[in-house]
């Protein structure tokens, strides 16, 4: 893979949109909407195949990001293809193919919520803790006052409602397709997916954490240490693929299928994943 430069937020090139994405998603996203997301959206009562949602995937274009503007299905296989050439395991081949499958939720999601086609900050972006003070390693850090929770005098701290070193699995993060992936597959009971995969999913869009170097803190106690580490890790391997792979080539999923297909059946079964 060819390292260009990528995530360059400043650049001329980078449209209205995506910076309008992120005002949008830094005022929105407070402790009170991800606690009302998580109650509407992890019910887990729709049932629909891997392979179905990421044909839904061919409508979707993802408005946050500034490298990439085809079908978000495309960026799936791209991440994934950039996996398999280099022969990492079969299970993060897996991973790399469904990580942003959690933007289905634009199916049954809305412009309120920023969950559709149209309005996408409750969906999409890079994501940050909810309930303590937003770091500067935030995309447009000029954003983060206008977030009514840093006017709660609670909230506005470096460790807010959460208690030092509570850990990165122990905070809640501003809603979007990665906690809702790993919300889905952990309550799927055919899910065979090792630690590892759960984490990439989970936290990919971490960026202030994974690579702003924001909330040591609140995420790093003496305990919690070594997870910190070998989280970041594991975030970072899969990290490469996520962003260096992103290019023109288009895929067509069918033919992809006959490869990944086995591999998604032996990580996740063969019936319908519950949304
Ligand atoms: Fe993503
Ligand atoms: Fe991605």
């Amino acid at each position: 893979m060819e390292e260009k430069t990528f995530r360059n937020y400043n650049a001329p090139d980078v449209s209205a949109a995506v910076k309008e994405h992120y005002r949008k998603m830094r005022k929105n996203q407070t402790l009170d909407y991800v606690q009302n997301m998580h109650k509407k959206y992890l019910k887990f009562d729709k049932p629909m195949g891997l392979w179905e949602a990421m044909r839904h995937l061919n409508d979707l274009v993802d408005v946050s990001d500034p490298d990439l503007d085809l079908p978000n299905v495309q960026h799936l296989i791209q991440s994934a293809e950039a996996i398999r050439a280099e022969d990492r395991p079969d299970w993060m081949q897996l991973t790399g193919l469904i990580h942003d499958l959690g933007k289905v939720m634009f199916l049954w999601g809305s412009d309120e919520d920023g969950t559709s086609q149209a309005e996408q900050w409750g969906m999409v972006g890079d994501v940050f803790v909810v309930g303590c003070k937003l770091p500067d390693t935030c995309v447009y850090p000029e954003f983060n006052e206008l977030n009514a929770d840093m006017q709660n005098e609670v909230y506005n701290t470096t460790t807010g409602i959460y208690e030092k070193g509570c850990g990165i699995d122990n905070v809640d993060l501003a809603w979007g397709h990665d906690e809702y992936l790993y919300q889905v597959l952990n309550n799927h009971e055919d899910n065979k997916l090792p630690e590892e995969a759960m984490v990439m999913i989970r936290y990919h869009s971490f960026y202030p954490w994974h690579t702003g170097g924001s909330y040591s803190e609140l995420l790093n106690d003496k305990d919690e240490e070594y997870l910190n580490e070998e989280y970041l890790r594991i975030i970072r391997d899969f990290n490469k693929y996520d962003l260096y792979s992103k290019s023109q080539k288009i895929y067509d999923l069918e033919e992809v299928l006959d490869y990944y297909q086995p591999i998604a059946e032996k990580y996740l079964g063969s019936g319908p994943i519950y949304w």
